[in-house]
């Protein structure tokens, strides 16, 4: 990562310092040096270029060549050439310096109040780059044209802003402007305007780095309120943007990992656990002891938190379901019923990229969503690519990800693909990915489901090698590869939905496996799913299938709420999973979880994939130690015996709480017991923990130190997420193992 983050100036200054003369240019490989002069002085110009690098840059390797003396007389940037092989990556967008802070706060700079204020250390990059190299005509600054006291800066070496793509000022760059909901400007300072609206209680669109968001303020429960009808969107929590790092640290217990986080430059949203201060109105993250909080990344966000000084809602800006609006005409038509205002600029985006989500477990943090600020930094891999790959990613959550030499592009957020938006996002993608990372891929791997899109679209590419992947297969290897590996290793694939190679829907599966292949070797027992998408939606039907599994028809008798409250709705479902009408097998996790929020009273729907399982990891109390038997024999983990042992404490009244908490530690031992056996039929001894299950941070901190305490190696995810985020990762990786030598 040496473009756009200050690595010529940084070559310069040296040089010059050190009296070499030559050149640097930005090629597509990444940065070409000529340099001659003393061999001493070479030597640590040389030293220095991996030493005392500037704080954004990367360097991934150096190649050093001899050549014949040119007789130059001094040392320059050169402009630069776009020959040879595009190596050179995009580098994901930063947050705003605190140089360039200080001079949008500071009365009397140019840049005071300027909200495009950046510089080569910080500022946007993938979400304007329109192709490499990354260079100002090949952003969408292009129609920019520098003033005379920005083009003194981009040519001056000594100057923090020297060729710093983006440079901008009031005089010559973006502008920020206050659309009413109709799109008919309003007079007076943007920004201040917008901060007006917002404490008032409206509803503003927001036109961001990577797209538009829709906010409102944080601590009014009538606009939150109001924002859900607007969005559709019942009770899926909404992200915080809060004015600084104190007032964030009022509203959730920051440990100091999380706070590092929320300050880092790649700025994500971080899940942190809400504090005691009642600051937020109820309805930004209903039942939900964790809030989802992050610090202002642009210039436009600090001026206007600067003005609000309270939290805000900052939400994707789109109708649920829908992909973030990122094009101005189509985001004042689609967000027209829902925002009061806009706060829009001219500056276009390029690329659409949400906010990263991160969370911390295991000790670690691993991106729930790795987009913004992350994408699309390339990921070293254990095993190069020799021909590059392209993996067409899963249906929800979707990313796609290039597989090219050592590295694998993972890209950004794409979202559900089950809509238009998302589809053309994801084709849009593939092509700008191969374009900038200069890859043609031979080989394009898919998921084993027949009927995602991702499939669909792979399956019609031609002239290429097609790989099928199985699910949970490529979650494991995703994992793998997310920590550099690449051996033989048990796997813990632990998610709601993947397509299992005998037809049904698999979901908890123990895995001996490495790239090639792999081999099962348990998985939770099978039941019903009666209705097939509905019981995913209704996970009183669930509850009902493994009550039935457990008790037969004395289930209905069962003194518990839940039963007086669906009994009467039992006979069809039961009937329908009897019959096999509709009613799929499932060895899903995700459906055990649903099974027992709703057994605890927690919830009979969803509004929103994971819902349920994330309510009963909420309310677990971890100071109940023990857990429900659950047997381990044959290659089956007795889903059926956890239920037994839940419905057994309810009965006897213990509160949803405590059975939440032994639920969890019965699986955890459960998966433990099951590794146990994976290590004795195998001589493996290293689990690798993936699938969206793993979210859990009770489960994965349970599973992780019942694992260590077992003397295995546990891997987690680190960098891509453990749901189908990172399965793209996998299929990359997993196809390109498969076709080795072929
Ligand atoms: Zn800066
Ligand atoms: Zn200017
Ligand atoms: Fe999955």
């Amino acid at each position: 990562m040496v473009q756009g983050v200050g690595f010529r100036p940084f070559v310069y200054g040296l040089a010059t310092r050190l009296g070499l003369s030559g050149f640097v240019l930005n090629d597509v490989a990444g940065v070409l040096i000529e340099v001659e002069g003393a061999e001493v002085d070479v030597a640590t110009l040389r030293a220095t270029l991996e030493s005392d690098t500037p704080p954004l840059a990367a360097v991934e390797s150096v190649r050093e060549e001899r050549i014949p003396n040119q007789g130059a007389g001094s040392f320059e940037i050169r402009a630069s050439s776009d020959i040879g092989h595009r190596r050179a990556a995009v580098s994901p967008d930063v947050a705003t310096c605190d140089e360039c802070l200080a001079e949008v706060f500071t009365p009397g700079e140019r840049r005071h109040r300027y909200a495009f204020t950046n510089c080569t250390n910080c500022g946007p990059r993938f979400s304007i780059t329109r192709d490499v190299p990354y260079d100002r005509p090949n952003t969408t600054m292009a129609s920019f044209e520098m003033c005379a006291d920005c083009h003194r800066e981009y040519t001056d070496p000594a100057d923090r802003r020297f060729h710093a793509q983006p440079i901008a000022c009031p005089a010559c760059g973006p502008s920020v402007s206050l659309l009413d909901g109709e799109g008919s400007p309003i007079e007076g300072d943007a920004i201040a305007g917008a901060a007006r609206l917002l404490a008032s209680g409206d509803i503003v669109a927001i036109k961001g780095l990577g797209g538009y968001h829709l906010a409102c303020d944080a601590t009014d429960e009538r606009a939150v309120a109001e924002l859900r009808v607007r969005k559709g969107r019942e009770e899926k929590p909404f992200a915080l943007m809060a004015p600084d790092v104190e007032t964030a640290a009022d509203l959730v217990e920051m440990t100091p990992e999380e706070r590092q986080l929320l300050v880092s430059a790649r700025r994500p949203i971080v899940l942190a656990r809400r504090g005691t201060g009642g600051l937020v109105a109820s309805s930004v993250a209903p039942n939900n002891r964790y809030l989802g909080i992050m610090l202002p990344y642009t210039p436009l966000h600090h001026l206007l938190m600067a003005e609000i000084g309270a939290p805000i809602v900052l939400t994707s800006g789109n109708a649920s379901d829908e992909p973030i609006a990122y094009r101005d005409e189509d985001a004042l038509v689609r967000l027209s019923g829902l925002a009061d205002a806009f706060l829009v600029h001219d500056r276009p985006i390029h690329v659409r990229c949400d906010d990263s989500i991160v969370r911390i477990g295991s000790g670690f943090a691993f991106p729930v969503r790795r987009s913004r600020g992350y994408a699309p930094e390339p990921l070293a891999v254990a095993t190069p690519f020799d021909r590059a790959v392209l993996a067409a990613g899963p249906e929800l959550k979707h990313t796609f990800c290039l597989g090219v030499e050592d590295r694998a592009i993972v890209s950004h957020h794409i979202g559900d693909l089950a809509n238009f938006e998302a589809m053309t996002a994801f084709t849009e993608g593939v092509e700008h990915f191969t374009k900038v990372f200069d890859a043609s891929p031979e080989i394009v791997a898919h998921d084993l489901h027949p009927d995602y899109l991702a499939t669909k679209w792979a399956k019609g590419q031609r002239g290429v090698e097609l790989v099928g992947v199985q699910h949970h297969h490529a979650h494991i290897a995703a994992c793998l590869a997310d920590n550099g590996r690449a051996e033989r290793v048990i796997g813990l694939a632990l998610d709601g939905t993947g397509f299992g190679e005998d037809g049904a829907i698999w979901g908890c599966e123990v895995f001996a496996c490495d790239f090639r292949g792999y081999e099962r070797l348990a998985h939770l027992s099978y039941v019903p799913m009666p209705g097939a998408a509905m019981a995913i939606r209704e996970p009183w039907r669930m509850a009902a299938v493994y009550l039935d599994a457990a008790l037969g028809e004395t289930a209905s008798e069962l003194p518990l709420a839940f039963v007086e409250a669906t009994r009467g709705r039992w006979g069809p479902i039961l009937q329908m999973a009897a019959r096999g009408i509709n009613s799929p097998a499932t060895s899903s996790a995700g459906r055990l979880f649903d099974a027992v929020a709703a057994l605890c009273g927690l919830r009979e729907r969803v509004s929103y994939e994971g819902q349920a399982a994330a309510e009963l990891e909420q309310i677990a109390d971890h100071s109940v130690a023990d857990g429900y038997p659950c047997t381990v024999a044959q290659g089956v983990i007795d889903g059926v015996e956890l239920i037994a042992g839940v419905v057994d404490d309810l009965v006897s009244g213990s509160p949803p709480p405590a059975v939440a908490a032994r639920f969890h530690n019965g699986l955890a031992n459960a998966l433990v017991v099951a590794s146990e056996q994976a290590r004795e039929a195998t001589g493996l001894t290293c689990v690798a923990l993936s699938g969206g299950a793993w979210q859990n941070v009770m489960l994965l901190d349970l599973v992780s130190s019942g694992l260590s305490s077992a003397d295995f190696e546990v891997l987690a995810h680190r960098r891509v997420p453990p749901n189908d985020g990172g399965i793209s990762l996998g299929q990359a990786v997993i196809a390109s193992a498969r076709c080795a030598g072929g």
